[in-house]
């Protein structure tokens, strides 16, 4: 199969469709091989669109919700991002080719792995990966320009509003455990905050002191 179609026609289709034009998100989502961030068995529905399972009751995020969120960013590139929920580590791939470093975390240790493993492959250097409560943020790396929020939150975490510089863009999924609206809170001032519902969508929880307190049951 050949990749780099599938990845054109990913983004002409999918993306440029739904009305994303930053031309370096575009870039960037067509430079990253999402195949190599799924199972060998999913590789052929990589492009697909749709999120796909990546182990531990888990996904990768489907390829317009990734560009959406990181285009809402509108990002310059010389950014310090936090990322929380790594998950395959595709979005923080995108994210690195756009931004001058990404701070990202992920609480289930084997999915920080093997995403670092990816990651180190495609030699992407300006990516820092912990293993933890992202609900907490990163309190020793903060003030960021961006915080991106992968995983479905009851509320806004505090913390985030904390760690956030003055004029600086907070992208998150609020609401219950089945469906969420992607928000975007800016930060004006000090303790200004503009909110903004972007769209429906429908993430896997954040699960955290400042956030879901347990994982779902099946
Ligand atoms: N954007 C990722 C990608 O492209 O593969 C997909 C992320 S997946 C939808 C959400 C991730 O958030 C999961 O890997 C989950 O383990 C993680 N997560 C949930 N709660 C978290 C928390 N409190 N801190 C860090 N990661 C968390």
């Amino acid at each position: 199969m050949d990749y780099s179609v599938a990845r054109r026609r990913m983004v002409e289709q999918q993306i440029v469709s739904r009305g994303i034009t930053d031309e370096r998100v575009l870039d960037a989502m067509l430079a990253v091989p999402r195949h190599l961030f799924v199972d060998t068995g999913l590789q052929s529905h990589a492009y697909s669109d749709a999120s796909l399972p990546i182990g531990e009751k888990q996904t990768i995020s489907q390829p317009y919700m990734v560009a959406a969120m990181t285009a809402a960013l509108e990002l310059q590139g010389d950014e310090r991002i936090l990322e929380i929920g790594t998950g395959s580590g595709y979005q923080t791939a995108v994210l690195s080719r756009l931004v001058k470093r990404v701070y990202s975390i992920e609480r289930i240790a084997v999915l920080a792995g093997r995403a670092r493993k990816i990651l180190d492959h495609l030699q992407m250097s300006n990516i820092n990966i912990k293993v933890g409560d992202g609900t907490m943020g990163w309190k020793d790396q903060a003030p960021f320009a961006g915080i991106l929020v992968a995983a479905g939150s009851p509320d806004v975490p505090e913390k985030y509003l904390e760690q956030l510089e003055i004029g600086g863009k907070l992208v998150l999924p609020v609401g219950d455990q089945s469906q969420q609206i992607l928000m975007r809170i800016i930060r004006k001032d000090k303790d200004i905050f503009a909110r903004e519902q972007l769209m429906g969508c429908r993430f896997v929880p954040l699960i955290g002191e400042q956030g879901w307190k347990t994982e779902p049951v099946d």
